[in-house]
């Protein structure tokens, strides 16, 4: 089995987060965690590399689509078709165009638990109701009311992989093997040896 310390997950900075000039604060949640970064870059993605990240799990356009429409349910309002694949479709549309609207940032984040610790500290998708601590929750308003209201994506900042299997098929689909670094970084000692020799003179 291969030790949690090089669990992998892939983060995206997304255009409002580059815009609202935060980076520098994103990325230190992550690295004040004692995630190591393998692997980053800018870039302006496509739409068809937009559409083929999110249509990576062949039931997320259903799980997206079922989601929404409770969530319209829910504020009584109608949602615009009760056929979840159409919803779906909708949120996806919605996504390349905020994904292609500017350029995002790309990072591989590697560590203990890396997916679970970089969702925790992102926070909940939608902005309104992720805790306060979070990303999400410290540094943007938006939410879905106000999202659907303008037939748009929410703007939440980030993506981050929801869990190991999605992190092993994202990473791919962003980044080639060559644009990945195995390195040894100084703090993984005191995070993960199991001896803590050598501290004391
Ligand atoms: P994430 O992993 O926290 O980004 O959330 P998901 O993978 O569930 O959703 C990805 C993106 O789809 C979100 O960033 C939203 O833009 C959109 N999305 C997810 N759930 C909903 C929803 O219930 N309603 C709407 N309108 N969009 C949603
Ligand atoms: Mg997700």
């Amino acid at each position: 089995m291969k030790h949690p310390s090089k669990e992998r997950t892939l983060v995206i900075i997304k255009p409002d987060g580059i815009q609202r000039g935060l980076v520098g604060e994103i990325m230190q949640r992550y690295e004040r965690l004692g995630l190591k970064l393998a692997g980053m870059k800018l870039m302006v993605p496509t739409p068809e590399q937009i559409e083929g990240h999110y249509l990576l799990d062949p039931n997320w356009k259903k799980n997206v689509g079922e989601k929404a429409i409770s969530s319209y349910e829910k504020k009584g309002e109608k949602p615009p078709s009760s056929d979840p694949i159409k919803v779906g479709d909708m949120v996806v549309a919605r996504l390349k165009k905020y994904m292609t609207a500017g350029p995002v940032i790309c990072m591989v984040w590697e560590g203990a638990h890396a997916v679970e610790l970089v969702r925790k500290v992102t926070g909940g998708t939608e902005p309104r109701s992720s805790n306060v601590g979070t990303i999400r929750g410290d540094f943007v308003v938006d939410s879905y009311q106000m999202a659907d209201m303008d037939d748009r994506a929410i703007r939440n900042l980030i993506h981050a992989s929801g869990a190991v299997g999605e992190a092993e098929q994202e990473i791919p689909h962003w980044f080639s093997k060559g644009e990945l670094v195995n390195y040894r970084a100084v703090h993984e000692d005191i995070l993960y040896s199991k001896e803590l020799e050598g501290i004391l003179e």
